[in-house]
């Protein structure tokens, strides 16, 4: 009984980490397929074509970040058929957002405003660098996926407090309903259409942080809009001005 309880659990975490990879594949895949877009905007007949090419440049950028993501999301599937590992390092959260900034262009329909508001403060975290950026990119798919007909979308990081960061992702969406309010961080609940929501994306960030020591909190008004707030802990484990992305332990989950 003990041995089959032990597999049951086993096939369970496997489970839920194939369903976390996919949805990190498919998001990958739709900053990708935004390339698409610009594609278009090159058959149209342009005078200038100054800003189409300025266009094409950004989007190769995105897609060239989002097929790093993907590689990396690969080399944590192999890392997981040898032992699931997370690789936490201290990184600038404001620097990572502003290094982010094309990719999550890229994400975006035209009609989405995106603003970036990053602190000129170093705000370091100690995380796995490549699981928070593919955390952001869960939340600003949420917020697209809440504007279909367009609206504006803002990602901001600042000091909280002494100790901690805030990081917050706002969208002038659709909105939540209180009972989704309630049940969003619960695995496999969606609101979508099947084939496009996996109800995988929040409770995979809210694992995440609370990993990480942090907290994540929704405040949300139907027909106005989300905000997805998040604090982590503000590392303070190295001197600020020797902050360089490094591998400082290795944490061993599953
Ligand atoms: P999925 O996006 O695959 O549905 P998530 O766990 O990311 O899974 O989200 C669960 C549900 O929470 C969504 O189906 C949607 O109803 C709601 N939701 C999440 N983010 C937002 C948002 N920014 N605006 C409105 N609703 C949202």
């Amino acid at each position: 009984v003990q041995e089959q309880l032990l597999h049951a659990q086993k096939m369970d975490a496997v489970g839920r980490l194939a369903s976390g990879i996919a949805h990190d594949i498919h998001n990958v895949l739709g900053v990708i397929l935004g390339f698409a877009r610009t594609r278009q905007r090159l058959e149209e007949p342009n005078d200038d074509i100054e800003p189409v090419a300025q266009e094409l440049a950004d989007a190769l950028e995105g897609t060239e970040l989002a097929a790093r993501r993907g590689a990396a999301v690969c080399r944590k599937l192999l890392n997981f058929s040898r032992r699931s590992v997370t690789m936490t390092e201290t990184f600038d959260v404001a620097e990572t957002l502003r290094e982010l900034l094309p990719l999550l262009r890229q994400l975006l329909p035209p009609n989405v405003h995106l603003d970036v508001n990053a602190s000129d403060l170093l705000l370091p975290i100690h995380f796995d660098r490549n699981q928070f950026e593919l955390a952001l990119l869960n939340l600003v798919t949420n917020a697209r996926d809440a504007m279909p007909d367009g609206g504006f979308c803002v990602v901001s990081a600042a000091k909280y407090g002494e100790n901690q960061v805030e990081i917050t992702i706002r969208d002038s969406g659709i909105g939540m309903s209180d009972e989704t309010v309630r049940r969003v961080f619960e695995p496999f609940f969606t609101t979508k259409p099947i084939g496009v929501g996996t109800g995988l994306g929040l409770s995979v960030v809210y694992d995440l942080i609370s990993r990480a020591g942090g907290t994540i909190a929704i405040e949300s008004t139907p027909g106005l809009g989300t905000c997805v707030r998040i604090h982590l802990p503000k590392s303070e484990a190295v001197a600020e001005d020797a902050l360089q992305p490094s591998a400082q332990s290795v944490r061993v989950w599953l």
